[in-house]
C-alpha cells in the first residue's frame, strides 16, 4: 500500500486549521506521513481489521492507517479543533473512518467496532499508561484487541518490555508480559515531533496471547504485584505483609524465598504466589 494520499502536508493542515499544539492536551504531532506510515506498518496487516486509534490529532497516524489498508478506522479524539481535519480524511477515504469526540477514559469504543480489532495510538503518556493497564487488564481473556502499537516516553516502553533483575521491572512488565508479547519496534528522537517533547519515545507492539502464560486470577496477581513494587526495595515477607497474615509460609509454597526482592522475582514466580495467595 502507498503511504501517501492526495491531502494535504499535515505542516498546512495545522496551519490551515490552526492546530497549534496544546500543552495541556499532550500535543506533540508526528508530520512526517513516512513517519507515521512506518508506525503503521508496526500494527501488522490491518487490511482485514478495524482499528481503534486513540488521539489523533491532525490525523498523520490516521492517514498511515488507512493508506496501509485499514479495513475500518475509529478514531477518538478529545480535542474538538482537530475535528475538521479529521473529516478531510474520512471524505478522502469513503466509508472507511469514523471519528468519535471524546475522553478516550470515559467512551466506550465497543459498540463502533468489529472484530478482529487492533488498537494504535500515539497518546500522552499518563493517557496511554492508564489505557495500557485497562487494556492488559480485563476480567476475561483473551481481550477484545488483537494487537496495541503504542507510542510511550522510550523510558515507559522500557518498563513494559523489562526482564527481572533490571530496574525498570516491576507491574507494567508483569501486567504486560504475562498476557501479551511485548517489544519495541522503533525508537523515535524528540525531533520527530512537533512540537519536540524533552524525552525519545518509543514504539512498543503488543500481541495478545491465546491465554496467559501462566495460571493466575487477574485481581489476585494484580494485588500481589502492586504490593510487592509498591516497597520494592523490601523483602517479600514485609512488602507483602497485608496480602496475607500467613505470607512468609505462602511465599514458600510458591517456591519463593521470602528475603527475596520483588524485582528478582520473575513472572513465573509471581503467578505461583497469587495462585498461592488465592487459596483458603
Ligand atoms: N496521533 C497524533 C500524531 O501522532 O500526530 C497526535 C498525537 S498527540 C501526542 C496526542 C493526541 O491525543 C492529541 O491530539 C490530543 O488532543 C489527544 N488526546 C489527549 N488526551 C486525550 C484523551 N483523553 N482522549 C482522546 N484523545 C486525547
Amino acid at each position: 500500500m502507498s503511504s501517501t494520499d492526495t491531502l494535504p502536508p499535515l505542516r498546512d493542515v495545522i496551519n490551515t486549521h490552526d492546530l497549534k499544539a496544546r500543552k495541556s492536551l499532550g500535543q506533540n504531532f508526528l508530520l512526517d506521513l513516512n513517519l507515521t506510515a512506518k508506525i503503521a506498518r508496526q500494527a501488522g496487516d490491518v487490511s482485514e481489521c478495524d482499528v481503534l486509534e486513540i488521539g489523533p490529532g491532525p490525523g498523520g497516524l490516521t492517514r498511515g492507517l488507512l493508506a496501509e489498508g485499514a479495513r475500518h478506522v475509529l478514531a477518538i479524539e478529545k480535542d474538538k479543533r482537530c475535528l475538521p481535519a479529521l473529516t478531510e480524511i474520512a471524505d478522502a477515504y469513503p466509508g472507511r473512518l469514523t471519528v468519535i469526540e471524546g475522553d478516550a477514559l470515559q467512551v466506550d469504543p465497543l459498540a463502533h467496532l468489529t472484530p478482529p480489532i487492533r488498537i494504535a495510538a500515539n497518546l500522552p503518556y499518563n493517557v496511554g499508561t492508564e489505557l495500557l493497564v485497562r487494556w492488559l487488564t480485563p476480567r476475561e481473556w483473551p481481550p477484545f484487541w488483537q494487537s496495541l502499537t503504542l507510542m510511550f516516553q522510550r523510558e515507559v516502553a522500557e518498563r513494559i518490555v523489562a526482564k527481572p533483575g533490571s530496574k525498570a521491572f516491576g507491574r507494567l512488565a508483569l501486567l504486560a508480559q504475562w498476557r501479551a508479547d511485548a517489544r519495541i519496534v522503533l525508537q523515535l528522537p524528540p525531533e520527530a515531533f512537533t512540537p519536540p517533547p524533552k524525552v525519545s519515545s518509543a514504539v512498543v507492539h503488543l500481541t495478545a496471547l491465546a491465554e496467559p502464560r501462566y495460571p493466575a486470577d487477574p485481581e489476585v496477581l494484580n494485588r500481589v504485584v502492586a504490593a510487592a513494587f509498591n516497597q520494592r526495595r523490601k523483602m517479600l515477607r514485609s512488602a507483602l505483609k497485608g496480602v496475607a497474615p500467613d505470607i512468609e509460609d505462602r511465599l514458600l509454597a510458591a517456591g519463593l524465598k521470602p528475603t527475596d526482592r520483588a524485582e528478582q522475582v520473575p513472572l513465573e514466580g509471581f503467578c505461583a504466589l497469587a495462585r498461592e495467595v488465592a487459596k483458603v
